[in-house]
């Protein structure tokens, strides 16, 4: 920690001047899950989706399974019941920024910090009772130092991913599979989506996935 720093406070200020984070909060997890043992974390991106989310969620419930889900900031405001769900099924949530846009790094620094402090406040309020967000995830991996750094100094840890199921591109559900087996070992960070479209294939994947991840003795947990 650099002399004299004190733990400074998070918040973006209005004149879209660089908030400075804390040493090393600003850097990306690729990979790495809490705890010991042989585990994943489990990350949902794009939603929440009344179709889409329940579904993953009553198939990580039947598992014991936890994952982290991205969501977008108006969704959560739209499906509040979905963002609390997550949160009671013991799940944990991830800013996945206001608009989606994947070029955001590129544009103007106050644009940033509205794309993700804002975000924040709508997952957080949807959520309520104080629930906390820990990660940011910037859309499309756009991760640039001011976007790194907007999100270290708000208190949410800039959330890579490791496993790229590409779930997005429909692949079928054998395509979705055999993406995640590619790079699935102790520590992966896997990426799927539960919005953002048909998501059809992925629920089908999941269910054989955490079947195959049981089988093979692995634990679910939360990006570290
Ligand atoms: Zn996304």
């Amino acid at each position: 920690m650099p002399s004299g720093s004190a733990s400074q406070s998070g918040s973006a200020n209005a004149a879209g001047q660089l908030p400075s984070a804390p040493t090393g909060s600003d850097r990306v997890i690729w990979s790495g899950v809490e705890g010991s043992g042989k585990s994943v974390a489990l990350t949902f991106d794009d939603g929440p989706d009344p179709q889409w989310t329940p579904q993953v969620l009553a198939l990580l419930a039947q598992h014991h399974a936890k994952a982290t889900f991205c969501e977008i900031g108006p969704l959560a405001q739209r499906y509040p019941n979905l963002t609390k769900a997550i949160i009671a099924g013991g799940d944990r949530l991830c800013d996945h920024s206001v608009h989606h846009d994947e070029q955001q790094s590129r544009k103007p620094v106050e644009y940033n910090i509205h794309e993700i402090v804002d975000a924040k406040r709508e997952i957080s309020d949807a959520a309520g009772n104080g629930a906390k967000l820990m990660y940011y995830r910037a859309p499309g991996g756009d991760w640039s130092t001011t976007v790194r750094v907007i999100a270290g100094a708000n208190h949410l840890r800039p959330l890579g991913w490791s496993d790229d199921a590409n779930d997005w591109r429909r692949p079928g559900v054998d395509g979705i599979l055999r993406n995640i087996n590619q790079d699935l070992r102790p520590g992966a960070i896997i990426l799927m989506h539960d919005g953002g479209g048909d998501r059809s294939q992925t629920v089908q994947a999941l269910a054989r996935l955490l079947h195959q991840l049981d089988a093979q003795g692995y634990s679910y947990g939360f990006p570290a």
